[in-house]
């Protein structure tokens, strides 16, 4: 095609201009593009489109060359505890409140800003290689995961975590607002770091403090997250304490709505899905987590058929134990399958739509997800020169099915690449290597084992 340049019309400045093989856009049309280029200025997408033409249009400070590349936007991890990173293998092979109640719970109990601050640092370090740029935490001391974030440059919504019960951090969960509100000062003009209100659980918090905590989201304006309805377990403890299952306990405190992200919701009724729909209520599925702790399967394409915005998440990395968005991915393009007795149910598509689209809006992040003229520049890259991406029929397939998450090789979060052909820019791994040691002989020496 004709790329020359209109006597008439000067080039448009921008600050980096990125050329790739191809481009999965995620935009409304769901384009993949060939031959392709970005066009990126200050920390926006100006420009997606054909090489040639944006390489004629514009006159870019900087320019990467991802031939041999594809360009996808950054994965945004709808659920994850990032510095459980330091409890990773440390309790395998158990059902869930086994797992949180003899070995998860007593540890956490001890951890300190310090070892926190080493935990986020680890897991922002395997976000980035792994293609992920945003990811919505709940945790404790959670300004740690937040300078973590913010210092290496990767987008983060923290949520300061509590029980009704006593836990090390807070005597009360109403004891918890203050620090919410600091929270979200502290980080108010910090571009990358929001926050959100996060209670632990329906079966953790009791109906009148998760409601009271909904009105401080509100008053704040910020989204509001728990784990819900994650086994038939939990259920059971619902039932016992309440009368009433996990999703009701939430629709009777009118704590369904668009405000709303639930993780998990593996044990949901046909009904309870209507009701998560209606509201506009948004859900994380979290495959790799739910299997491991044998939870379930959650009826994710029933979901989806009804309306619910599904987004995708690891969870922590002591039940996945990874924090690699493309192996929960292909997860749950998988188990989806087998949960609905459909080959076509959650296809490559929807499985990338979840880890994209869909999780930016269960952040309360909606421009994340997608390359776009205008939207934020968040992408990552792909180097369809391993073996296993070779050839190439369909681009969203290999993403989904194909990619094991270490073909990464470039990242990027507003405009700034974080991680290059396996150097980061933003952060010490080698340093970190030193400290996991250090952690891992802390978690020995406070649980006994
Ligand atoms: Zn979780």
């Amino acid at each position: 095609m004709t790329t020359s340049v209109p006597a008439d019309s000067a080039p448009r400045a921008c600050d980096l201009l990125v050329r790739a093989d191809a481009i999965i856009t995620q935009d409304d049309d769901r384009r993949v593009l060939t031959g392709a280029a970005v066009a990126i200025g200050d920390d926006l997408v100006l420009e997606v489109g054909d090489y040639a033409d944006l390489d004629a249009r514009y006159d870019a400070a900087q320019r990467l060359d991802m031939s041999g590349k594809m360009l996808l936007p950054g994965l945004v991890n709808g659920h994850t505890h990032l510095p459980m990173t330091l409890l990773r293998g440390f309790a395998d092979d158990l059902p869930l409140m086994e797992w949180l109640e003899g070995h998860i719970w007593p540890v956490e109990a001890q951890l300190d800003e310090d070892l926190l601050g080493i935990g986020a640092r680890l897991g922002c370090a395997e976000l980035i290689r792994t293609g992920c740029t945003a990811f919505l935490n709940g945790y404790f001391h959670e300004y740690v995961t937040g300078d973590a974030a913010s210092n290496c440059g990767l987008r983060a919504v923290l949520g300061e975590g509590f029980f009704a019960f006593p836990s090390p951090f807070f005597p009360t969960a109403e004891a918890c607002w203050e620090t919410i509100r600091t929270l979200e000062a502290r980080f108010r003009d910090d571009p990358l770091v929001r926050t959100a209100v996060t209670p632990h659980a329906a079966f953790t918090v009791p109906p009148e403090d998760l409601a009271a905590s909904f009105e401080l989201a509100e008053a704040l304006d910020i989204p509001w997250q728990t784990h819900l309805a994650e086994s038939p377990a939990e259920t059971a403890v619902c039932l016992g304490k309440y009368g009433m299952r996990p999703v009701e306990i939430l629709r009777k405190e009118g704590l369904l709505s668009p405000r709303v992200t639930l993780h998990h919701c593996v044990d949901v009724t046909d009904g309870e899905i209507l009701q998560l729909a209606a509201s506009g209520t948004n859900v994380v599925h979290n495959p790799a987590s739910n299997l491991k702790l044998c939870s379930g399967m959650s009826p994710v394409q029933k979901m989806l058929d009804a309306g619910v915005n599904v987004g995708l998440g690891t969870d922590g990395a002591s039940s996945n134990n990874q924090l690699n968005m493309f192996r929960d991915m292909g997860l749950a393009a998988l188990i989806g399958k087998v949960r609905h007795e459909d080959a076509s149910a959650v296809n490559a598509g929807t499985a990338l739509d979840m880890a994209t689209r869909h999780s930016a809006r269960c952040l309360g992040w909606p421009e994340l997800g997608r390359i776009e003229a205008g939207f934020p520049a968040d992408m990552i890259a792909l180097d369809l020169s391993s073996p296993n991406l070779m050839p190439v029929f369909n681009h969203v397939s290999h993403a989904v099915y194909a990619a094991t998450g270490m073909e990464v090789c470039m990242t990027m979060v507003a405009g700034e690449v974080l991680y290059l052909y396996g150097e980061f820019r933003t952060l010490d791994v080698s340093g970190l290597r030193k400290e996991a040691l250090r952690c891992s002989k802390w978690v020995r020496s406070v649980s006994g084992k």
